[in-house]
């Protein structure tokens, strides 16, 4: 037997979930499932069932804590399953053990991956954050942003939609509640990417929606927080600085008291903006968070480095009032017609 030869089809299953992805991870193939017989289902190769039980048992079972997030599930060739199962899930989990020989069982994560890394732990501690804010502000890459670039801002129901000062940020009086501003300084969010701007908006169909084209009129200066940071041979994930970094920025509303530290101090060293990642980029994207390979982050292997900044999509923050003060011009203002919005998801198990 071929290692593509499928060995089962979605109707194998009879999980709903897993029935779903099947379909979805399923190919093409004419004739009957080796496994139950029936025809006309999409059916998996030996890989393609290891994709779909990843997927079910591992993706879908993560758990995010405060900073981080790690599986509860996993599975392989060494372990018996030992994990519960719900009666609906029984038969379904035998015919994996049974075709792909693994066992299901509770995962122990790395600490690291719930957020046990020491320059994330400092950035919390009143009494060590400015530490770690002037390493932040140190070790990543300073880059210009130039007139012949473009970025967007969405505005959902405003009150004068052709006005480009409408597209400015908000009057400082209204600073102080996002991931970056401070009360007073407001900052001009945006993104090379409509979509993200789209979902940062949390747009709904009833919405008057606009969009806005800008750019520089002069280079800015900007301090690039969306790159991968190469650090040294040696730190590990428990010691790294790109690691924190990119969990704060995968953070809910508890880390903004840390991201707006470190917009301020990038401000007052003189930078006219930030580069961050998208809160949304993983989702946008369809990415599984904190990927390891044997338990190390792929974020600290160098073969997976392209991989893993492709993960990634920019957000722009600018400091002040950059229309009003024509550091920054209104290009176009396109009226934003949302025709059909798409859920992408899959499945996982209920646990106990
Ligand atoms: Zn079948």
């Amino acid at each position: 037997m071929a290692d593509d030869d499928p060995i089962v089809c979605s109707r194998c299953f009879t999980d709903t979930g897993l029935r779903f992805d099947a379909e979805r991870i399923g190919i093409d193939v004419p004739g009957a499932c080796p496994n139950c017989g029936a025809e006309g289902f999409k059916k998996l190769p030996q890989a393609g069932l290891g994709a779909l039980a990843h997927r079910y048992f591992v993706w879908g079972s993560m758990w995010r804590t405060r900073y981080g997030a790690a599986p509860l599930v996993e599975f392989n060739e060494h372990q018996k399953t030992s994990i519960e199962l719900q009666p609906w899930l029984e038969q379904d989990v035998r015919l994996i053990e049974r075709l792909l020989k693994v066992g299901f069982f509770h995962y122990g994560p790395r600490l690291w991956m719930l957020g046990e890394i020491e320059p994330l732990k400092a950035l919390q501690r009143s009494r060590t954050r400015q530490s770690i804010v002037d390493r932040i502000l140190g070790e990543y890459p300073e880059r210009s942003f130039s007139s012949d670039e473009s970025f967007y801002r969405v505005r959902v129901n405003p009150s004068a939609p052709g006005a480009p000062s409408h597209y400015d940020s908000p009057p400082p009086e209204h600073s102080g509640r996002g991931r970056l501003d401070v009360k007073g300084q407001p900052i001009l969010y945006g993104s090379p990417d409509l979509e993200i701007c789209i979902h940062e908006c949390r747009v709904t169909a009833e919405d008057d929606v606009f969009v806005a084209t800008l750019s520089p009129t002069k280079t800015l200066r900007l301090l690039d927080l969306s790159v991968l940071l190469k650090e040294g041979e040696g730190v590990t994930e428990f010691e790294s600085l790109d690691i924190t970094v990119h969990m704060l920025f995968l953070a809910g509303r508890h880390s903004y008291r840390l991201t707006r530290t470190i917009a301020e101090a990038a401000r007052i060293a003189g930078f006219d903006g930030l580069i961050y990642p998208s809160y949304f980029s993983l989702l946008r994207l369809g990415k599984m968070p904190f990927q390891t390979v044997y338990g190390i982050s792929q974020r600290c292997i160098e073969q997976l480095h392209e991989h893993e900044q492709a993960k990634t999509i920019p957000n722009l923050a600018l400091f002040g009032r950059p229309v009003a003060t024509g550091s920054v011009a209104v290009k176009c203002i396109d009226r934003l017609v949302i025709s059909r919005v798409a859920y992408e998801f899959h499945f996982g198990p209920t646990g106990a």
